[in-house]
């Protein structure tokens, strides 16, 4: 077992939190590990952002954490994050869609989400971009990509990745990023850390070949298991839910299938 540990989700490691205070507090851990992973690797640790995760997490809850000073929150599916924007509407907070997304759900988040990351078929642009003109709004959006060739896994190849970049321009009220994965969920850091690299070698052949298509170029990877190699890796924003509200009961492959 690694130093990091497995991201099993046992409620030892992550103690749930409540008040405002048992935000601020996980809050300020998990940045201070961020802050110490990107010095170790050279990094200006301001170039990565904590995006917290609040799926499964109760409402009154959330509220704490938004009272804590949590202005930005990720969920993996829409239906929940409808729910929570209306919910905490009394409050200034932008959501984050993390998770996959069917394109009749496209319209939900064309219609309220600041952020989507988990961009993977042109038909889900289309959907969005659709949706997003009839709003007169624009979307941040980062393209999925599948490091860890596990068939079970959402994102698209990582060959495809070029030609999804070059079709997207044609989706003018999509606002390209970078790009996002989610590593083999496994003890064995060193093939974690695999996936982390071989998003930052896509990211910088893109910027290499195709500067205008990436954005700025930012990498979304790392989880509360493996964020501290995602920030070693050059991660620009870690997606961090139980090291922030808590263990979740409910298992990683309701999210994703597991292979
Ligand atoms: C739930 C989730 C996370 C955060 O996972 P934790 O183990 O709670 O830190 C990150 N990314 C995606 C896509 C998720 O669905």
């Amino acid at each position: 077992m690694s130093k990091l540990g497995f991201a099993g989700g046992r409620s030892d490691r992550y103690p749930t939190a409540f008040s405002a205070e048992d935000f601020r507090a996980n809050v300020t851990a998990v940045r201070t590990r961020i802050d110490a992973a990107a010095e170790r690797a050279g990094r200006d640790p301001r170039e990565v952002r904590l995006l917290p995760v609040s799926k499964t997490v109760p409402t009154d809850r959330v509220r704490a954490a938004i009272g804590a000073g949590l202005r930005r929150l990720g969920e993996n599916k829409v239906q929940e994050a409808v729910r929570k924007n209306r919910e905490t509407a009394d409050l200034d907070v932008d959501w984050v869609i993390i998770g996959h997304l069917q394109t009749n759900k496209a319209r939900d988040v064309a219609a309220f989400a600041t952020e989507f990351q988990a961009l993977d078929r042109l038909r889900v642009a289309e959907a969005l971009d659709r949706r997003l003109q009839a709003a007169g709004r624009s979307l941040d959006v980062y393209v999925q990509v599948n490091t860890s060739a596990e068939d079970s896994k959402f994102g698209m190849p990582p060959q495809e990745v070029p030609a999804f970049l070059k079709a997207l321009p044609a989706y003018a009220s999509l606002r390209v990023r970078g790009l996002m994965t989610l590593a083999l969920l496994t003890p064995d850091t060193a093939r974690v850390r695999e996936c982390f690299a071989l998003l930052r070698a896509l990211r910088d052949e893109a910027r290499q070949e195709t500067p205008d298509l990436i954005g700025d170029g930012e990498l979304s990877m790392g989880m509360s298991g493996d964020y501290e190699i995602a920030v070693e890796e050059g991660a620009t924003c870690v997606r961090v839910g139980q090291a922030i509200f808590g263990a979740r009961a409910v298992p990683d492959s309701h999210y994703w299938p597991e292979g």
